[in-house]
């Protein structure tokens, strides 16, 4: 077979400023070893995510000049509209600033004390506008997504034995609507199958209960559910991520995925009376329904966005570009989370700095040496980002895993890249027995790991 290359030309360029060494040790302690700290233009690859950091098409940004920028009822809000409804075929699509202003709405109506939501694996602003409502979040992911070390081909999947149990323990009556998160970005951006979706579908049926989708990737779960799953090899992705959609009674999406662009989401329903509810919230906290929180400008760049990454040839560069990642430093010996997934590579801490016990943050540590060896920026995501301190003795409590993401933003590096990218990983993991241990001099008290300092422990 031969070399899968970027299914685009380049038009327009970013340059990227170069920095040594000894310019990016003084850097790292000046950002406290906290890569958030860092300014961009410090940084030569920039892996901390791939939300909003999407390169626009020539006819993204041609949209963008078109945009009809009328208070009520623009043309590109109808454009917007058509896009979104023939890909999810919902009948209301209410448009939004981004993927959380959605879940706000959405949950202000829905939720409440009392209430439970289940989802595969809810993300953190979902899970936050959940519990902000004072209704519970609770994760059903399937066993098998809970091995970072066993590949799977549907790791993201729900446990619906696990949630119909969930339902009648706490009645259907208390449960709004159930979710699925394609694919399951906290769960290392692993897809859900088909069948898992009409299977929770089922269950929802059976006790009455809408679901919705959170359906930030669902062009490159779609692209999964070809690649991997029996009687979908033929169909076009449109036609898989129709079916997807098919299932739902509703979706939420951050634009700043899959569509393509910078800034933008919405949330899709069936629902008219739901639908209403929403608007009115939207009139008050985003703007009127046929801009949301948005200029038209935008609403034509995620129309446009929305039709190119159904696109199949890009699919295939993204998913296979990710998976070139993880399949190099995998070849070098590196631990990742398996198998690659849609939008990032997870490299699993414990297992490359063994020697780093997690209260000294051995995924700090490596995303540390990944910005001094060759100006990379990843972000942790283990005891840093989810720890918590026992209230009674002060002492850490882990999450389970401790991992550091490289999350790949859309059409934006090539391979050379990677390559490079691969090389300064690899490079890290040679010395990964001289890789020391950090302590936090300085945490606000809620989502430290933005703002955090640090110091390596010494000796
Ligand atoms: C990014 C994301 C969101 C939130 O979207 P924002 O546009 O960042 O507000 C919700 N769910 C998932 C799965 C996401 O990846």
């Amino acid at each position: 077979m031969k070399t899968i290359i970027e299914p685009f030309k380049i038009k327009s360029v970013e340059p990227i400023k170069f920095t040594t060494k000894e310019e990016r040790e003084k850097i790292l302690v000046e950002a406290g070893y906290n890569p958030f700290m860092i300014k961009s233009e410090d940084i030569i690859i920039d892996l901390l995510t791939d939300s909003g950091t999407s390169a626009m098409s020539a006819l993204q940004w041609a949209g963008i000049m078109q945009g009809d920028e009328s208070y009520a009822g623009s043309k590109s809000f109808f454009r917007f509209e058509k896009v979104v409804k023939e890909i999810t075929g919902k009948k209301f699509i209410i448009p939004t600033h981004q993927g959380r202003a959605a879940e706000k709405i959405l949950f202000s109506i829905l939720g409440g004390p009392g209430k439970y939501f289940p989802n595969n694996t809810h993300f953190d602003t979902t899970r936050a506008n959940i519990e902000f409502t004072g209704a519970v979040a609770e994760d059903f992911l399937t066993e098998l997504g809970k091995h970072p070390e066993i590949p799977g081909d549907f790791k993201g999947n729900m446990d619906v034995e696990a949630l119909e149990k969930f339902i009648i323990e706490k009645g259907a009556e208390n449960i709004p609507l159930v979710m699925i998160t394609v694919t399951n970005n906290s769960g290392g951006g692993q897809p859900v199958s088909m069948q898992n979706i009409k299977d929770v579908r089922a269950v929802c049926d059976k006790y009455g209960i809408p679901l919705f989708l959170d359906a930030c990737r669902f062009a490159e779960n779609a692209y999964f559910i070809k690649l991997r799953e029996k009687g979908y090899g033929d169909k076009s992705v449109k036609e898989i991520a129709q079916e997807m959609f098919s299932y739902a009674d509703g979706a939420t999406m951050s634009a700043k995925k899959d569509a393509l662009v910078n800034i933008g989401g919405f949330l899709a329903m069936n629902d008219e009376q739901l639908a209403m509810n929403a608007r009115n919230i939207l009139i008050v906290t985003e703007g009127f329904p046929t801009y949301g929180g948005l200029a038209g400008r935008d609403l034509e760049a995620i129309a446009q966005g929305l039709e190119e990454v159904l696109d199949e040839n890009y699919l295939r560069y993204r998913i296979k570009s990710t998976e070139y990642l993880g399949n190099k430093i995998r070849e070098a010996g590196i631990p990742i989370l398996e198998p690659p997934g849609g939008h990032a590579i997870y490299i699993d801490a414990k297992r490359f700095a063994p020697h780093i016990p997690p209260h000294q943050y051995p995924g700090q540590s490596i995303v540390c040496e990944l910005y001094l060896e060759g100006g990379v920026r990843s972000v942790e995501i283990g005891s840093v980002m989810f720890g918590k301190y026992d209230k009674a003795t002060g002492k850490l409590i882990s999450p389970p895993m401790e991992l550091v993401r490289l999350a790949i933003p859309r059409r934006v590096y090539t391979q050379s890249h990677i390559d490079y990218l691969a090389e300064v990983i690899i490079e890290v993991y040679k010395k990964r027995d001289s890789l020391k241990g950090y302590k936090i001099v300085y945490e606000a008290p809620m989502l430290r790991h933005f703002t955090a300092k640090f110091e390596p422990i010494e000796g």
